[in-house]
């Protein structure tokens, strides 16, 4: 495979196949004219999510035929050497609990820190300057490697180790999840919010279980809670879109 010539109009977005990064899909396809995506198995226990990036990405060129020319290749990364480092109630049968920090047991070390490394090795490879994802400080559940901060550190750091010119970008960084379902709303219509509510998953236990509102999940995880809690009073408000 040939590497592509270095371009600044493409984008590499970490695309877990949540409603975050589903978001930040289609903010890049709206943007740039190559867009590929990147996935990490770190073993984590939804594994289910890496089905619903195939589905996603499916569903997304299938609907939106102005983005289907500009979504390139999807890559997974193994990264289970890391997770088993950074064990925690993601990759295995802890319960969800608070640490001494105050950090929930969610929360895998440094993961933000490692993904934006690989992505930025496999960026460079590919010709590519601007990393996308949806780490968010708003809403955030007390992860520190998802602050703005961290990650202008981090792309000075890359910049530096690599002799390139990355951008880190996070669409979301500042928007409530109410909000995130409105910059949908914003990028696709309704038609992309409904993508995004029926193919895309966030459910720390990997539970599809029924079609909520919301989406599919267990609801009453940390993180179906937080997506149904947005959902509703997104939906409640008016469904407004949020122009970027
Ligand atoms: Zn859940």
């Amino acid at each position: 495979m040939a590497e592509p010539a270095p371009s600044s109009d493409a984008a590499l977005v970490l695309f877990s196949g949540g409603q975050d990064s589903s978001v930040c899909l289609a903010w890049a396809l709206e943007r740039y004219a190559r867009v590929e995506t990147v996935g990490f198995d770190y073993g984590q226990r939804h594994a289910i999510e890496m089905t619903a990036r195939d589905e996603v990405r499916r569903q997304v060129a299938a609907r939106f035929p102005q983005w289907a020319r500009r979504l390139g290749e999807d890559h997974v990364l193994d990264l289970r050497g890391f997770g088993a480092v950074g064990e925690s109630a993601l990759t295995t049968d802890r319960a969800i609990e608070m640490d001494v920090r105050g950090l929930p047991s969610t929360f895998v070390p440094g993961r933000n820190l490692v993904f934006l490394i690989y992505a930025a090795a496999l960026a460079d490879r590919r010709g590519i300057d601007a990393l996308v994802g949806g780490m968010c400080e708003t809403d955030f559940s007390g992860y520190p490697d998802c602050r703005r901060d961290t990650l202008d550190a981090l792309q000075t750091a890359l910049n530096l180790g690599m002799a390139r010119d990355f951008r880190v970008e996070t669409p979301l960084m500042r928007l409530t999840k109410p909000q995130t379902w409105g910059l949908a709303k914003a990028l696709g219509g309704e038609v992309l919010v409904q993508l995004i509510v029926e193919d895309s998953h966030t459910c720390y236990r990997g539970e599809r279980g029924q079609l909520h509102p919301w989406g599919h999940g267990c609801g009453d995880c940390p993180a179906c809670e937080l997506r149904a809690k947005g959902y509703e009073d997104w939906d409640a408000a008016g469904r407004e879109a949020l122009v970027p």
